[in-house]
């Protein structure tokens, strides 16, 4: 289980279609609207999940 940096579920990443990379780090998505909040500002959403 990871979670979700932009909502904060927790997703499953092994079943998640909705993956990003940033600095080298995963991440995973509830959803395609997570998925693009994050990839439009990752350095927002990865600061608190880090
Ligand atoms: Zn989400």
């Amino acid at each position: 289980m990871s979670k979700d940096p932009v909502c904060g579920m927790n997703v499953d990443e092994n079943n998640s279609q909705y993956r990003s990379e940033h600095n080298g780090k995963q991440y995973s998505f509830c959803s395609e609207q997570c998925k693009t909040k994050f990839d439009q500002h990752p350095e927002q959403y990865s600061r608190s999940a880090a």
